[in-house]
């Protein structure tokens, strides 16, 4: 089946519109690559830890099913990563201790696989019976009871995987589906035995396991088993199988390699935002292969954002004009280029409160500064009211009009009926923002091109774009001080401060 195919050639078309020109980021360097048009796969080893699963003794030598399907389960790898747009996670690597190989509990795999995204979670395993006869491989697969649509995918997957090793010679015993005698699914009905399965339909993570053949079987063994190559074929089937149910297609010698692509925003109101804000290079991610949408930013978050956003060249920009900015903070450069454009003043005490979560309202007071920075006519020109906004006279005169803009030029939406100008804005609310700055930059024409030329041209003219009106981004120091409320998730500092930080900090990527 191809039915991603789309989606990847979506995100193709996205980038040949011109979203990669804003050069910071991108994915050759930065390594943080959308989601958008992936297909994430995380592959089970069987067993593990103490737990060797099959065990059987040929020609003197013990065979266990925990480090047979750990050699599968890296072929398999290895296999997919040479597909596009393909990321593949492990639930165990080894046989050290973990979550996922303590003895019998297995939600934790299943977990694991939700954490990393999974479109699929295949469980590699070797099978074993009394009687050495008995052979061949098996899908254990979903009794089609509860979240149907998760189910087929574990079904149709084991049906390719079935096709492909029956072409290497492994008798195909079919689909293995087994009842749980006592436990049910959310509507009543009888849900399926083994926990792979059973907890893939009630996370809605596609899941199968695979029993490839059987340990026990001379035959089997002999054929399929005895050696790194066969073992190796095995995987290959499973590859393949995979391969024709999403659709993949195979990478050429220039693709990247060791992107780090972000999974945990994929069912997110703003994905599509997020996405284009990651490949754009506008925004970037954490090492651990999350974006953290609903996370908060700070006031320094943004106007970095904003500098990127803006594709200008911020090198003739440095040192500090706040007290509470460090010439040498990752932000310093940025925060300065915003003061020279105008976007940003700072507060009447004279601070900038970078660690400052920004406000809904302080946005909007700076994305219509940042679109009258590049020549736009940002004057609100309305009556002051908007039906739209329930809240509207809890929004301070300061930022008012900017709101109204915003609003009118279908830069912001409210949440809900209100638009909460002292709520915290979200990295999602971010994207959301820049995205929406950076259609309305590329769809409309600049008032007044020339004064946007000249304010980018900050080395010409230092002094010509700096007189920030010193009253203009001053919302009531207790508001802007205020704990945030409402529905945001409240992380603590170290979580708000962007990638960067942590690029310098961690040495992250490369
Ligand atoms: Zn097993």
């Amino acid at each position: 089946m191809k039915r991603f195919l789309s989606t990847i050639l979506a995100v193709v078309f996205c980038f040949s519109l011109g979203v990669g020109a804003f050069a910071a980021g991108t994915a050759e360097d930065g390594q943080y690559v959308s989601s958008a048009g992936w297909v994430f796969i995380t592959i089970d080893p069987g067993h593990g830890g103490a737990d060797t699963g099959a065990i059987a003794t040929y020609n003197g030598r013990q065979y266990a099913e925990r480090d047979l399907v750990m050699k599968i389960a890296l072929y398999l790898k290895e296999e997919l990563e040479t597909y596009r747009n393909v990321s593949v996670a492990m639930t165990r690597t080894s046989n050290a201790a973990s979550a996922c190989t303590q003895v019998g509990t297995i939600e934790p795999r299943v977990d694991f696989a939700k954490d990393h995204g999974a479109d699929l979670l295949v469980s590699l395993h070797l099978n074993a019976h009394n009687s050495t006869a008995v052979h061949g491989a098996w899908a254990l697969t979903s009794n089609g009871n509860y979240n149907q649509g998760v189910a087929a995918v574990g079904t149709a997957v084991g049906d390719n995987i079935l096709n492909e090793l029956s072409k290497l010679g492994v008798t195909r015993q079919g689909h293995l589906i087994r009842n749980s005698s006592d436990s049910r699914y959310p509507n009543g009905t009888v849900a399926d035995y083994y926990g792979i399965v059973r907890y893939g339909i009630l996370k809605s993570v596609p899941s199968l396991i695979v029993e490839h053949c059987f340990l026990t079987n001379q035959s089997d063994f002999s054929q399929f088993l005895s050696t790194d190559e066969k073992l190796r074929q095995l995987a290959l089937a499973d590859a393949a199988g995979i391969v024709d149910y999403f659709g993949l297609e195979k990478k050429d010698g220039t693709e990247l390699s060791n992107a780090i692509v972000l999974t945990d925003y994929r069912d997110h109101w703003g994905a599509s935002y997020i996405d284009r804000a990651i490949q754009a290079g506008w925004v970037k991610g954490y090492p651990d292969r999350t974006f953290r949408p609903d996370v908060t930013l700070s006031r320094a978050d943004f106007v970095t954002l904003l500098a990127r956003l803006s594709g200008e060249d911020l090198t003739p920009f440095g040192g500090s004009s706040f007290p509470d900015v460090s010439a040498d903070s990752y932000f310093a450069q940025s925060v300065a280029w915003a003061v020279n454009a105008g976007i940003i003043s700072g507060f009447p005490d004279g601070t900038f409160r970078p660690g400052e979560a920004i406000t809904r309202a302080q946005m909007a007071h700076i994305m219509a500064l940042y679109l009258k920075h590049k020549g736009f006519d940002t004057t609100y020109t309305g009556d002051g009211t908007d039906s739209r906004i329930a809240d509207i006279g809890t929004i301070g005169a300061w930022a008012l009009d900017d709101v109204l803009f915003c609003y009118g030029a279908g830069l912001l939406n409210g949440r809900g009926a209100n638009f909460e100008p002292d709520g915290i804005a979200t990295r999602a609310e971010a994207c959301t923002v820049l995205t929406r700055l950076y259609d309305y930059e590329t769809t409309n024409v600049p008032a007044s091109p020339q004064a946007a030329e000249v304010a980018e041209d900050a080395s010409v003219e230092p002094a010509e774009a700096i007189s920030p009106e010193p009253a203009s981004e001053i919302p009531e120091p207790e508001s802007a001080a205020s704990v945030p409320d409402g529905d945001d998730p409240i992380i603590e500092p170290d979580a708000i401060i962007p990638d960067e930080a942590q690029t310098t900090a961690g040495n992250l990527v490369e």
